[in-house]
């Protein structure tokens, strides 16, 4: 793989044809996520697009005048032309394939990647989520020898890596960043030897078989199955939330909230997740107004205590939201108050959801035993009703949802595994 600095940008770049140019930086798990997947395509792609890399940290100069402010970040050039869309954190080989769409075209993609050879990975236990249960499942797994693959959809760390501040994870005195906590625990183990395929796209999955189709080409074929995939948001489901999302209506207060400084904003909940989250907010944003559907809040006295003291924060209780629109760059909702039935509009500038959580298992075939909420089974040793199936942390069926609940099941079923598989 060609690598270039700032006075060869000209040459190789401005004056390359088409090229892809990737600004990595070192000790970037994001960047090492990805070279594997740069390498292979320029493999396949690199007679027609010069694939190349640039060090971030020494080229600081060029990254800025591109605009280039994180590692890894990945443009397309025809040309001399930047073209297309930039890529960057936890990027997947389908999009890379969608930037040489934009300088090969569609037919001449889809011609070489008809080139591509299946290949299939075989290892004794395939977890699927890099959560705190996946990860810690990889350890144990990896400390007794027995080959582990860890398999994410995105970059390793689940909801600890966008949750602000952590209290409740013993072992440190003070509180700690979501996001360093669970690069400590992705790299402790990644450090131990365990197989990491993060930011790919999950295919196909056949627990019976055992079988994982990733990226459309990589079988992943292993003896047990871990599912550790988590939960996701719960939606509103109501007229403009999905067109808003990401553009003035979000889920993650540790991502959005430093986009609100001084704006007024909306929270829609009254949980723990909508208490907490709504008191971060308010590091940022000038007023916040909590609408919650029941006449008091659900979340703990603690996090409530923190919330009615906190002078920036407004209550509307026993009302729901209806719908969103965007007008004039403000977002406009409109809520109705459950009793009467009357509804009336309040204008944010933004708005966060906090209404609970659903498990991720869209991509299961039938055939696992859920409980009435839809969260799977497992006997006290984690195994699901399927055959060497195992479901650990928040997806599985459970009374109380922590890092130390997801850890302790990723503990459980990955010693429980050891066992079956050295008798
Ligand atoms: C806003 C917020 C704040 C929180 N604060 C705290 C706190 O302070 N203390 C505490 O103890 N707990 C807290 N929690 C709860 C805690 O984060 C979870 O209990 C814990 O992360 C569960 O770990 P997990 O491994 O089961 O799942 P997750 O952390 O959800 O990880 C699941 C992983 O699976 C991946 N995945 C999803 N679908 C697929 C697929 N098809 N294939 C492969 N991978 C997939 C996801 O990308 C993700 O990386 C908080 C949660 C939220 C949402």
């Amino acid at each position: 793989m060609k690598e270039i600095n700032l006075t060869q940008f000209e040459s190789e770049v401005l004056n390359g044809g088409k090229v892809i140019l990737d600004f990595y930086s070192t000790e970037c798990p994001p960047c090492d996520a990805l070279a594997p997947k740069f390498e292979a395509l320029n493999e396949l792609f690199g007679k027609e697009v010069k694939f190349l890399k640039i060090f971030r940290q020494e080229n600081r100069e060029l990254a800025e005048k591109l605009g280039v402010s994180s590692s890894p970040t990945v443009l397309f050039f025809e040309d001399g032309k930047e073209v297309g869309f930039r890529l960057n954190g936890g990027i997947k080989r389908s999009e890379l394939f969608e930037g040489l769409k934009i300088i090969l075209g569609k037919e001449r993609v889809k011609e070489i990647k008809s080139e591509i050879k299946p290949l299939t990975t075989y290892c004794d236990v395939a977890i699927l989520g890099a959560g705190p249960g996946g990860l810690t499942a990889g350890l144990y797994l990896c400390q007794a020898k027995i080959d582990a693959v860890v398999i994410d959809v995105a970059l390793p760390g689940g909801h600890v890596s966008t949750t602000h501040q952590v209290s409740n994870y013993p072992g440190f005195i003070d509180p700690q960043p979501g996001y360093m906590l669970s690069h400590n625990m992705s790299e402790q183990t990644k450090r131990c030897g365990t197989t990491y395929k993060v930011a790919v796209d999950v295919s196909r999955v056949d627990l019976e078989k055992k079988e994982i189709l990733i990226d459309e080409y990589e079988t992943i074929k292993a003896k047990k199955i871990i599912i550790a995939t988590g939960t996701k948001y719960n939606l509103l489901n109501i007229p403009g939330e999905s067109e808003l999302k990401g553009n003035g209506i979000s889920y993650c207060a540790t991502c959005d909230a430093k986009y609100f400084i001084d704006k007024e904003v909306m929270v829609i909940g009254g949980g723990n997740s909508a208490i907490e989250e709504a008191d971060f907010i308010s590091k940022f944003a000038s007023k916040i107004t909590i609408v919650h559907q029941f006449d008091k809040l659900q979340a703990n006295k603690q996090a409530q205590e923190k919330v009615f003291t906190n002078s920036k924060i407004d209550f509307i209780f026993e009302h729901e939201p209806r719908s969103f629109k965007k007008v004039a760059g403000k977002i406009v909702t409109e809520i109705e108050e459950l009793k009467s039935g009357k509804r009336k509009t309040i204008e944010t500038d933004g708005v966060f959801i906090f209404i609970g959580m659903k498990p991720n298992l869209d991509m299961f075939p039938k055939g696992l035993e859920l409980d009435k909420w839809g969260y799977i089974n497992t006997d006290e040793d984690m195994r699901t009703n399927i055959d060497g199936v195992f479901a650990v942390g928040d997806v599985g069926s459970k009374k109380y949802r922590q890092i130390t609940t997801a850890i302790a099941d990723g503990t459980i079923a990955a010693i429980a595994i050891t066992k079956e598989l050295d008798q």
